[in-house]
């Protein structure tokens, strides 16, 4: 029955996407390689890294990155789940129990195990998980004496970046070091937001961080989307945040709200994704619907400044003496302050 539902429910198994570009094969070693075959021996799939990130605490980040790397599992399409927070609740919620002992995020932040060794199947065929465990609270201080402090979670990844279509990384509440390696391993960020007013301005400070770190360490890091969880559309409140967000992020936010739905809250106590805990539920079909939207972005995600770009002509075609939407300035810096 479970196995029938999920088939029903299932996305359609999408292609691998190809990230990095053909190089010229010994470029000057006089070989002539048919072109096929030059293209085809430097072509390589890497997993496209999405970090499921807000500061704001209870937003639904967990929620999102458990149910979204489930939804693309259940589309047969490889994808690894990384718990980046030290209270491990994607962990539990994909059924893996409090342990100390076992291999997780701490290690492959710290090297000390191989990342093959870490990542662990989880409840899904293609699904997998690197686990978080409580001494992940300890790399924080550990790293911070690093010279390469922010690039320990995408060192640790490459190996097996390969081996995934997708890598959905589960965030703490907090613009800490174990965020900034989130987000300096990631190519996208995909933002859960409960439609409340004051979450436009977490959104605010998140873009100007997003910013940054393309500035500092990670200039291919763009924004995947914005969701809105626990979505009550019947309410006045909630309509108003999502056209405000809807005018600033355009396309980018995303066109799937998720729902407040029990069997999400519900489903993590007994360590599933709802997919696999009722895959009817709404919440479930809220999380297909998003993974195939997420599926289908095809440009490469674009940056705060070009996301800002747009509304302002967006803006300027429609109302030719009205400001861009005031969700997002960019930080002045030094210089110009
Ligand atoms: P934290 O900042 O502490 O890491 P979070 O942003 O990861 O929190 P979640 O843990 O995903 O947020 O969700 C917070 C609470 O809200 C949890 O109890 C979760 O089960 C519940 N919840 C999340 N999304 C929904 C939803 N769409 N419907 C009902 N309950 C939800
Ligand atoms: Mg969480």
């Amino acid at each position: 029955m479970e196995r029938e539902c999920l088939r029903a429910n299932c996305l359609e198994p999408n292609h691998f996407r190809i990230h990095s570009f053909a190089q010229p094969a010994a470029p000057n070693s006089g070989i002539a390689l048919p072109c096929s075959a030059q293209v085809l021996s430097c072509l390589t799939i890497m997993a496209r890294v999405i970090a499921v990130t807000n500061q704001k605490g209870g937003v639904g980040k967990t929620t999102t990155a458990i149910n979204l790397a489930a939804s693309f599992a259940a589309a047969e399409v490889p994808t690894l789940l990384v718990d980046c927070d030290p209270q491990s609740n994607a962990s539990s919620g994909v059924g893996f129990n409090k342990d100390p002992e076992r291999l997780s995020t701490y290690h492959l932040l710290t090297g000390i195990a191989a990342p093959d060794d870490i990542v662990q199947p989880g409840p899904l065929d293609q699904l997998w998980v690197v686990p978080s465990s409580k001494n992940l609270i300890g790399a924080n201080i550990e790293l911070v004496s690093l010279e390469d402090r922010e690039y320990c979670l995408r060192e640790g990844l490459a190996s097996v970046r390969n081996r995934f279509e997708f890598i959905v990384l589960d965030c703490p509440p907090a613009l800490d070091l174990l965020t900034l390696n989130a987000l300096v391993a990631a190519d996208s960020v995909l933002i859960p937001m409960q439609a409340e007013y004051f979450a436009l301005e977490g959104v605010s400070e998140l873009l100007d961080t997003v910013e940054r770190i393309r500035e500092s360490f990670n200039p291919a890091l763009g924004i995947e989307g914005v969701v809105l969880t626990m979505f009550d559309e019947r309410t006045n409140l909630s309509q108003q945040v999502a056209a405000n967000l809807r005018e600033f992020f355009g396309d980018r936010l995303c066109s799937t709200t998720v729902p407040r739905n029990v069997r999400l809250a519900e489903a993590p106590s007994h360590g599933k994704p709802a997919l696999i805990y009722d895959c009817r539920s709404r919440g479930a079909e809220a999380y297909i619907k998003l993974a195939k939207e997420i599926m289908d972005h095809t440009d490469p995600p674009p940056s705060p400044e070009q996301i800002l770009a747009a509304a302002s002509a967006a803006k300027d075609t429609t109302a030719h003496d009205s400001p861009a939407p005031d969700l997002y300035k960019p930080a002045e810096t030094d210089a110009e302050a």
